[in-house]
């Protein structure tokens, strides 16, 4: 694949401006400058820098952000920043069939809740993830304004009725591991779902944190920053 073909295909602009790059000595494969454009390489497995930043070359781009607190998981955010300003330009522009550029998110947090949020430009993957007939856990750790009783636990874990829907939704897990702190575990992503079960036992949800989806913990990965998934993460994730 050419060298300015492969800088395109990866988000970093038009093929004119992928070309610029090239010219002005801002790409390096294996270590050289490369000024030709047009040289031919294998993009599997290639990696290069471009202005200094190291980039794998990626068919698709998996992504784990940990989503801070006050951002809105929107391309059009309506009143806190959005929380693709979080990722470089290259992961925003990758060219797509679709009408959407770039990696998006798979599933919404709420714009105060914090934690493992993915984005990707894999399309089957987001729909995938976001079927209901895919059950993976995801856990979130949450702190309430009351105290959790354990007759707030066995609703929780036996099932609860939401407004939109007389078939109760149930945890598959949940613990108390604070006075007011609980680790609940949903195999189902409604709309706003830990907040509006925590409300049918007379709770209220004062923080809240995704910290896992299937196998794959969100760790140390300081708030507001993003790493790539490899494909050990994304394993944990089937
Ligand atoms: N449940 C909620 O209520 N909010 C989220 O952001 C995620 C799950």
């Amino acid at each position: 694949m050419r060298l300015e073909d492969i800088l395109f295909s990866q988000g970093f602009g038009t093929r004119r401006v992928c070309a610029g790059l090239v010219q002005q000595g801002y790409v390096q494969v294996n270590g050289e400058t490369v000024t030709d454009a047009g040289e031919f390489f294998e993009p599997e497995g290639l990696h290069f820098q471009v202005q200094g930043a190291d980039w794998p070359f990626q068919e698709h781009a998996y992504v784990l952000l940990n989503k801070p607190a006050g951002t809105e998981c929107s391309q059009k955010p309506s009143t806190w920043p959005s929380i693709y300003t979080l990722l470089p330009p290259p992961l925003r522009q990758r060219p797509q069939k679709a009408a959407v550029q770039g990696v998006q998110a798979v599933g919404r947090l709420d714009q105060d809740t914090t934690g493992l949020l993915l984005l990707t430009d894999d399309g089957k993957f987001i729909h995938k993830m976001s079927s209901p007939k895919h059950h993976v856990p995801k856990v979130y750790e949450v702190t309430t304004k009351h105290p959790i009783t354990p007759d707030m636990v066995n609703k929780l874990l036996s099932g609860v009725v939401l407004d939109d829907d007389p078939k109760p939704v149930k945890a598959a897990a949940c613990e108390a591991v604070g006075e007011l702190h609980l680790k609940l575990t949903l195999t189902e992503g409604k709309y706003h779902q830990v907040k509006r079960m925590l409300a049918a036992v007379g709770n209220r949800v004062e923080g809240l944190h995704r910290s896992q989806i299937g196998g794959l913990v969100l760790g140390d990965l300081p708030s507001g920053q993003w790493r790539w998934l490899t494909e050990e993460d994304l394993a944990l994730l089937k």
